[in-house]
């Protein structure tokens, strides 16, 4: 039986593993629902990156709204890389973990003054500015400071839409960056301002993108704008192309990141501009597939029109099909020798919308477990308390070992921080 994803997930004889280890056995131990990782799984996808990019002045920033676990933003910042951010919360996580704030560039096109100043204090890499208004706030936050920030633009280079349905964050009418027409104005009004210091120019062109040709349009476009904008007088330091590789979650076959990287490099040393350091913003290219959520069967309940699986994890701890109808490939954790019936998988929260999982064919029983796969991005880090349901926990599988890298919320931590009114 093949599962689609990841190499590190698969069945020995019955049973469902992750890089060597059993999930049902997991379960048992830690509980359900469970978000479970395997840290070779995260470097073996970060080393094509490093590959393609050996030997160049280069920086990988994981995208860490991807997974922003500690113990996975350790795990990078071991393997060298930086962070692309877009909160102050983040910005703390980095430093929890020990990651080097110098090696983070700070993206969000809604940064406030205090998140500039905690940034600017920890010496961030660069701030990625997203309009023309951040950039006057950003140079006077940096004055009072006696600073002056480092700041990339990042622009929006309009690929189009058409022929790359997957994008999403670089067309014309999106809040993203600044448009293409703007940017040569926009980089002379922040070499003018005595806060700032421009250091590089920025694209992030959308996500799970799978193909190559969507990358090598907004390079022409940035390439041109580094040319227009040198040619203006300010000089520009480094590309940052963004991330948004994808990720196989049932049948895309996306370009392998170092062959993705090894055409954009080519171009880029064509067009005249190889001697400039390189910065890639992957997300969910390096977790996606490194991660699955398991969750127990709570009961089975056939119906007239469909049938239902009922589990214990919910559109809160995995929000991806109630909010983008994201198809997530499922697996039994124990295969029974059962006929097949097919159900839709959803969860406890009182919702039409929290389904996890439809129409498909599983023999399952009652405590049986099913692995939600390809988990590992865009799960944790965007799960929420709704419906009073305390996270996940997560662990994460380093050297053939379970370690417990989040506790499961109690209901006690979800109401902590709550006041009753006063009683008369
Ligand atoms: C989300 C995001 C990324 C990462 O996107 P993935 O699709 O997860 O690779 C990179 N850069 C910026 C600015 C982002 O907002």
């Amino acid at each position: 039986m093949t599962l689609p994803g990841s190499p590190f997930v698969a069945y020995r004889d019955a049973a469902l593993h992750l890089d060597g280890v059993p999930l049902d056995a997991l379960a048992d131990r830690f509980g359900t629902p469970l978000y479970v990782y395997s840290q070779a799984a995260m470097l073996a996808a970060l080393a094509p990156y490093q590959r393609a990019l050996a030997g160049r002045k280069h920086l990988v920033c994981y995208a860490m709204k991807a997974n922003s676990n500690l113990a996975v933003l350790q795990t990078f910042a071991q393997a060298g890389c930086g962070f692309d951010i877009v909160s102050g919360g983040e910005l703390e996580r980095v430093l929890a973990a020990g990651g080097d704030a110098g090696k983070v560039v700070f993206s969000g096109v809604g940064k406030t003054r205090g998140e500039m100043r905690r940034a600017l204090a920890a010496g961030v890499r660069c701030f990625n500015v997203e309009s023309e208004a951040e950039l006057e706030v950003l140079s006077e936050v940096a004055v009072s400071l006696g600073r002056r920030a480092p700041v990339s633009l990042r622009v929006n280079p309009d690929v189009d839409a058409k022929t790359h349905p997957y994008i999403s964050t670089g067309l014309k009418g999106n809040k993203f960056g600044i448009a293409h027409d703007r940017a040569v104005a926009a980089y002379r009004r922040a070499a003018a301002l005595p806060g700032l210091e421009v250091v590089g120019i920025d694209c992030h062109i959308g996500s799970q993108i799978t193909q190559t040709s969507p990358y090598l349009d907004a390079l022409e476009r940035v390439l041109d704008l580094v040319e227009e904008v040198e040619a203006a007088g300010v000089p520009i330091h480094h590309l940052d192309l963004g991330g948004g590789l994808g990720i196989r979650y049932t049948d895309e076959e996306p370009p392998g990141a170092d062959a993705m990287i090894a055409q954009l490099l080519a171009r880029i040393e064509a067009r005249g501009h190889g001697h400039r350091e390189v910065i890639f913003e992957p997300g969910r290219s390096l977790v996606g597939n490194a991660g699955v959520l398991v969750t127990e069967v709570l009961y089975l309940k056939p119906g007239a029109q469909r049938n239902f699986c009922i589990v214990d994890a919910a559109m809160n701890d995995l929000m991806r099909p109630a909010m983008y109808e994201a198809y997530m490939a499922t697996a039994a954790c124990r295969l029974r020798d059962e006929a097949p019936v097919r159900y839709d998988v959803v969860g406890p929260v009182c919702e039409s919308g929290d389904w996890l999982a439809r129409d498909r064919d599983l023999a399952v029983r009652q405590g049986d477990r099913l692995a939600i796969l390809s988990a590992g991005a865009y799960g944790m880090s965007m799960a929420s308390n709704y419906n009073t349901r305390g996270r996940p926990a997560e662990v994460m599988i380093a050297d053939g070992q379970a370690h417990l890298i989040r506790e499961r919320e109690t209901p006690a931590e979800l109401f902590r921080g709550e006041r009753l009114l006063p009683t008369p």
